[in-house]
């Protein structure tokens, strides 16, 4: 019980720390005033000011090593967002706090990955985190000493066979010698943080696998495990859950292990998991989303336009799944977000047509 307190208050006063900067007062002000704004045009539909989104999802890369059945980023030409092109971006996110490095593509074959993290964590005081597929791994010392506050695996089954036929082109072997190599090199250098985590994607294919992934977890050493349905993947290699109930044993689970490892359930079509915020749709009015050409969407989700992104691009600039071009022309980009916020309410915006999490 004593470890589990220490460990929550060291990881409160990291996110306080770096979210509220007590050497920088007036951009501590800043951030406070954009997350409660934010917070009563979410909560009331009251909007005074433009916001800045609080969680900000930036693409350092666009395409990927791998081609998981469930996703297309294999098949994409790569880019990749340069140390210098994300200095320019995140100058105009100062009141952002959270920074998730990760969208349609591997965030560690980016060669400027680490500068990136240790930029956005150390300089600008941003709570990062990461997510990869671990099939490849920068430096561990550097990844480490750069400061994010996660970095998540990328690891739906710990059985190989499966783990291979899901994520294709992907050795197991060498993602869970890159997971221990990071786990060890954390302990080595005596450190708190980063949060290594596994995500685990739940499909009719993984179903049965919660159980060894949570017990592989603990073997390996992981601080949490979180599991997470199948939507919104652009591909249908995998197969969704059909049947709502045979997802509630994971929370019996959960039970089970919970005094061992931190276990997240991101909440399931019907309801099953950890709670999610009521209403209409959070990660509109909080977040944002950042591809490597600057194109700006109101979230992270991929969804039916982003498979065709260019096209659409092409076809109409204002078209409101894009948001505009933050490289281009900020001031645009943050008009475009406050009108698509001012009539969330009213109308169900194009971009979010296919979302479950527009009202729940
Ligand atoms: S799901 Fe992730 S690891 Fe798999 S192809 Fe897409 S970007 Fe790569
Ligand atoms: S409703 Fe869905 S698509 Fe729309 S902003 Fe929310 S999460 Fe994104």
């Amino acid at each position: 019980m004593a470890r589990y307190i220490n460990t929550r208050y060291r990881q409160f006063r990291f996110l306080l720390n770096k979210a509220f900067p007590s050497w920088e007062p007036l951009l501590s002000v800043r951030r406070f005033w954009n997350l409660m704004f934010s917070y009563l045009q979410w909560k009331f539909g009251i909007s005074f000011f433009a916001t800045k989104p609080t969680m900000l999802t930036v693409e350092v890369v666009r395409g990927c090593n791998i081609n998981c059945i469930m996703c297309g980023a294999g098949e994409t030409k790569k880019s990749f967002l340069s140390f210098d092109k994300f200095k320019e971006l995140i100058e105009n996110f100062e009141e952002t706090i959270f920074i998730f490095l990760y969208l349609w593509g591997e965030p560690f074959l980016s060669k400027d990955i680490t500068k990136i993290i240790r930029y956005a964590s150390v300089q600008k005081s941003k709570i990062v985190t990461v997510y990869s597929n671990f099939t490849v791994l920068p430096d561990e010392v550097e990844l480490i000493n750069s400061e994010p506050y996660e970095i998540t695996a990328s690891i739906d089954t710990f059985d190989k066979k499966k783990y291979e036929f899901i994520r294709t082109g992907a050795k197991f072997d060498k993602v869970i010698e890159n997971l221990q190599k990071l786990i060890k090199t954390k302990q080595k250098l005596r450190k708190n943080f980063p949060i290594i985590g596994i995500n685990s994607i739940v499909s009719e294919e993984t179903l049965d696998d919660f159980e060894l992934n949570i017990k592989m977890a603990i073997e390996l050493g992981v601080d949490k495990i979180k599991f997470q349905g199948l939507f919104p993947f652009p591909k249908t290699g995998l197969k969704d859950i059909s049947d709502r109930n045979k997802i509630k044993k994971i929370t019996e689970i959960k039970k089970k292990y919970s005094d061992r490892i931190k276990i997240e359930i991101l909440p399931f079509y019907g309801g099953i998991g950890d709670d999610f915020p009521k209403g209409y749709c959070f990660l509109a009015h909080f977040s944002g989303a950042i591809d490597t050409n600057g194109y700006a969407l109101p979230c992270c989700m991929p969804n039916q336009f982003f498979n065709n992104l260019s096209a659409l691009l092409l076809s109409s600039y204002r078209n409101d799944s894009i948001l505009g071009n933050v490289f281009e022309d900020h001031k645009t980009y943050i008009r475009n977000r406050v009108d698509f916020l001012r009539s969330f309410r009213n109308s169900r915006p194009t971009f979010c047509s296919n979302c479950p999490l527009y009202y729940r």
